[in-house]
């Protein structure tokens, strides 16, 4: 595994830079979260025994009418709108028809022709670490299908089932434009994308459970060359990582195929990827494009919008993920804290929030990224999953900021804010918190440190003056942590440099 995989970024990094250019385009599958079926009543939930979920309708038997479940439109619509695309106000549904087992139709409701949402596009910024950067990809189109059920086969391989729970279920395919360059493009793109339908509510969007599914294509050309080489589709991608692998060790797998005069071996084929091995394999060539015989849907009405429905719906669109980046970037915040914070529509929530109580944006971020966010991987718990809420971040953070509370202090108050709850008022007052700001009670306790190690008190003024830090820490014990920083290392200070 490592000397092939090796090999091909061998082979990646001398030739991709200068001679060859590689053309990504990506087809999306979104599973609805609708609470029923696309044309039918019943209740889809993932990992529900086989075949309890199923009707004369979804499993296809003859003289069965499908209805439409009117929230796949609405949800098509939103992220359509979300997706800046154009809309057709009249478009229909079509059936494409092929066999296959889990299909027990014989043909798929889908859309052809005329997408309900089209030409649109996303932004997406890149993270620092993979070097940065706005980039915007184009959308081709978004329409509304039906998912198909699933095949179950048996370990010796002789026996395959059919679950019918799947089938019917809504879905939204979103087509890319060709506009990614590379494998952490390509899965940003589709982090994106996974961000957007979160925010949108109109999927939960787990890749694991198969809720956004990605199929990627891509074709290698010489740099300068207008033609596009030849696509193969990749398939199997379970995370965005391996989806950001799968592309790179493809696209040197063609790249080394062009360098050595044999690009006629990059044929049209369906590839998997292979997370064990890290590369990917030949699963089916393509003889050809498939005739679905396409034909309007006879038993469903077109689908028309009005300018009011959308207009609703555009109306009710909450804040998007770039807005939000751009909205935080405006109020001064690094990309890093912008894309942590907008990553994660909870966490976004949560940061606002405590903005709305009248924190400062820097600070608050800062306690979020740090403290919270390790408490939160430690304890492995989500934003909604801890005790704290964005009031007492927001009262704990004015707590420091007006001098009522030392910074140490806020943070142990954090740390039980976090596991217990409670307030920050009742935390300080039930444990004599309030900072110690008084000179003279400071000035009592550095005396006493003084009077309590005079073999250092010699050593800092014989020129070891870096003891000071010494001092201050042995006061900050002594008041229990509750001393102002700044009031006791200028008490400390005099005191340590007067002679007497
Ligand atoms: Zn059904």
């Amino acid at each position: 595994m490592a000397y092939n995989a090796l090999y091909f970024i061998f082979a990646l990094l001398l030739k991709i830079p200068k001679d060859y250019e590689a053309v990504i385009g990506i087809e999306t599958h979104v599973q609805l979260s609708t609470l029923t079926k696309a044309f039918c009543s019943c209740p889809y939930s993932y990992g529900s025994f086989p075949n309890s979920s199923i009707c004369p309708v979804c499993m296809g038997l003859p003289g069965a009418l499908p209805v439409l479940n009117s929230k796949v439109i609405e949800f098509a619509v939103k992220l359509g709108l979300a997706l800046n695309c154009n809309l057709a106000f009249n478009s229909k549904f079509d059936r494409k028809q092929y066999f296959y087992p889990d299909l027990p139709k014989g043909y798929q409701i889908s859309q052809f022709d005329v997408p309900i949402a089209a030409a649109g596009f996303l932004d997406v910024d890149i993270p620092l670490e993979f070097g940065g950067g706005h980039k915007r990809f184009g959308i081709t189109r978004v329409h509304m299908e039906e998912d198909a059920g699933k095949l179950m086969h048996a370990e010796n391989g002789n026996l395959s089932q059919v679950d019918l729970n799947r089938a019917g279920v809504p879905l939204l395919e979103i087509v890319s434009e060709p506009d990614m360059r590379n494998g952490i493009e390509a899965s940003e793109y589709a982090a994106e994308l996974q961000r957007l339908v979160r925010y949108l509510g109109v999927s939960n969007g787990n890749m694991q459970e198969g809720s956004l599914r990605c199929d990627v294509n891509v074709s290698v050309r010489p740099i300068g060359q207008s033609k596009f080489g030849t696509k193969v589709e990749v398939k199997n991608l379970n995370s965005f990582a391996s989806m950001s692998r799968a592309i790179d060790f493809e696209i040197s797998r063609q790249v080394l195929l062009h360098s050595q005069g044999q690009e006629d071996q990059i044929v049209q084929e369906t590839r998997l990827w292979e997370e064990g091995s890290q590369r990917t394999i030949t699963m089916r060539k393509k003889e050809g494009l498939a005739d679905y015989r396409y034909f309007p849907e006879p038993d469903l009405p077109s689908v028309i919008l009005s300018q009011e429905y959308v207009d609703a719906i555009q109306n009710c669109l909450p804040e998007l993920p770039e807005e939000k980046r751009r909205r935080y970037e405006k109020m001064g915040l690094g990309m890093q804290d912008v894309l942590f914070l907008a990553n994660d529509k909870n966490i976004a929530e949560f940061f606002d929030a405590t903005l709305a109580k009248g924190a400062d944006a820097k600070l608050v971020a800062n306690w979020i990224m740090s403290d919270i966010a390790a408490f939160m991987k430690n304890e492995k718990l989500t934003i909604n999953n801890i005790k704290l809420t964005p009031e007492e971040l927001s009262e704990l953070i004015g707590s420091i900021k007006g001098g009522i509370i030392s910074g140490k202090i806020g943070k142990e108050i954090l740390f039980e804010l976090l596991a217990k709850g409670g307030s920050v008022k009742e935390l300080i007052e039930k444990k004599d918190l309030v900072q110690i700001a008084d000179p003279v009670e400071i000035e009592k306790m550095v005396d006493k440190v003084i009077a309590e190690n005079p073999k250092q008190v010699e050593q800092y003024r014989g020129g070891k003056t870096k003891l000071q830090g010494f001092f201050a820490g042995q006061v900050m014990k002594v008041s229990k942590g509750k001393a102002n920083p700044g009031l006791l290392n200028k008490i400390l200070l005099v005191k340590l440099n007067s002679k007497s």
